[in-house]
């Protein structure tokens, strides 16, 4: 017998497919959304009247000839009038927040020193921006539907937990209830929150955002601030790993007894290019620049990926740092006799991180079907069925 749950499941997951589709094609008629999805008819026609009524789709006022059967067909799109998301990044020194439609329109930004890195102080000052962001989003008559956040250590996505953010000094954090209650404290009205690592988050950003609506896959982004992270975007999904450490490779070895890293050993990316070391009054962008290449290159031969993005802080304040990145990675595809990789840099620059943090809460909304998903509900339903064994005991 099916339960409440799995229909409310199914509806969600068939609205994701409406939405998906939309955001790929604007402009299919109820008609063609039902030839593209395979859903029925009345069932198109039900979930698009819902997702009208909440605001997600808007008919476009023009009809089109007919649909085959006679009828006229009226185009719809994603509404980008009345919802938008937030995207929080928590960084080493700074705090960005971001508005964003659910194209990926950056609606408006902020960016702060942060005050205090314990989480709970970091999560306070958070709250108050993202309040601020809210005023402007509503000022612009959009209701937020969305809120994520993005920290640079790796986040296990089963439990929640912030497992080891090395540069802020972070380990085992459960982040999301000081974060829910900083943002209820600010007056931020209760939404969906999710939590990414940062240079992930970007990933998606670079994904869901795309211009074309169409997202490359494989994609690598590789983050360069304080840490040295990458983000995995492969077959339409994040691959987090099994812990949510995949593309920790700010402590890959570029060389043997190179210089001293933060985590004792020698030689890693980020005692090349991360932020400490470009800062030093010494450093040489363009050398650290040829690592960066080296790096680059070895995802490539790894990943095989349709792009490689490059940003982060570092990029935005060193730009000869992804030249001669560039310059060193189409060295080693001329020597293979091989045609380069596509490489670029981020589309948002130094918000990568904050924006992909929101197209993470979209990503929520329009994948409820993935694996990852269903292993939260599960968590959730397997605590909350102790929970009420506990109270039954
Ligand atoms: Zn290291």
């Amino acid at each position: 017998m099916k339960t409440t749950g799995d229909q409310q499941l199914v509806k969600r997951i068939n609205r994701s497919v409406l939405l998906r589709l939309l955001r790929a094609q604007p402009g299919l008629s109820r008609a063609r959304l039902a030839q593209e999805s395979g859903l029925t008819k009345s069932t198109v026609s039900l979930l698009v009247r819902e997702l009208l009524d909440d605001g997600w789709l808007c008919e476009s006022g023009a009809t089109m000839a007919g649909d085959g059967l006679g009828r006229p067909s009226t185009p719809l799109a994603i509404n980008v009038g009345v919802r938008a998301l937030i995207g929080i990044e928590i960084g080493v020194e700074v705090l960005r927040v971001v508005g964003v439609s659910l194209q990926g329109e950056l609606l408006c930004s902020a960016t702060e020193a942060l005050d205090d890195g314990a989480p709970a102080a970091a999560c306070r000052q958070a709250a108050a921006m993202v309040a601020r962001a809210h005023a402007q989003l509503a000022q612009r008559g959009l209701a937020l539907s969305g809120i994520g956040i993005g920290v640079p250590g790796a986040v296990d996505d089963l439990s929640g937990l912030v497992r080891f953010a090395p540069n802020l000094g972070w380990r085992n954090v459960d982040l999301m209830p000081l974060l829910m209650s900083a943002l209820a404290t600010a007056g931020v009205p209760t939404v969906p929150v999710q939590l990414q690592n940062e240079a992930d988050a970007a990933a998606l950003g670079e994904y869901e955002f795309a211009p074309e609506g169409e997202g490359e896959d494989p994609l690598v982004f590789v983050n360069c601030d304080f840490g040295v992270g990458a983000g995995i975007v492969l077959n339409d999904r994040l691959f987090v790993g099994a812990q949510g450490m995949a593309g920790e490779i700010g402590h890959t070895i570029l060389q043997v007894d190179g210089p001293r890293c933060s985590c004792g050993r020698l030689g890693c990316a980020e005692a090349f290019f991360g932020a400490r070391a470009l800062n030093r009054p010494d450093a040489d962008p363009a050398r650290a620049g040829a690592f960066l290449g080296v790096l680059l290159q070895n995802l490539w031969v790894t990943f095989n990926p349709k792009v490689i993005v490059v940003g982060g802080e570092c990029c935005a304040a060193h730009p000869e740092l992804l030249e001669a990145a560039m310059q060193t990675v189409e060295r080693f595809a001329d020597a293979a006799a091989m045609p380069a990789p596509q490489l670029r840099a981020a589309r948002y620059g130094a918000l990568a991180p904050a924006v992909g943090a929101a197209a993470f809460a979209l990503h929520e909304y329009l994948r409820p079907m993935h694996p990852d998903a269903g292993a939260r509900r599960e968590h959730q339903v397997q605590k909350s069925r102790r929970a009420h064994e506990g109270a039954a005991a």
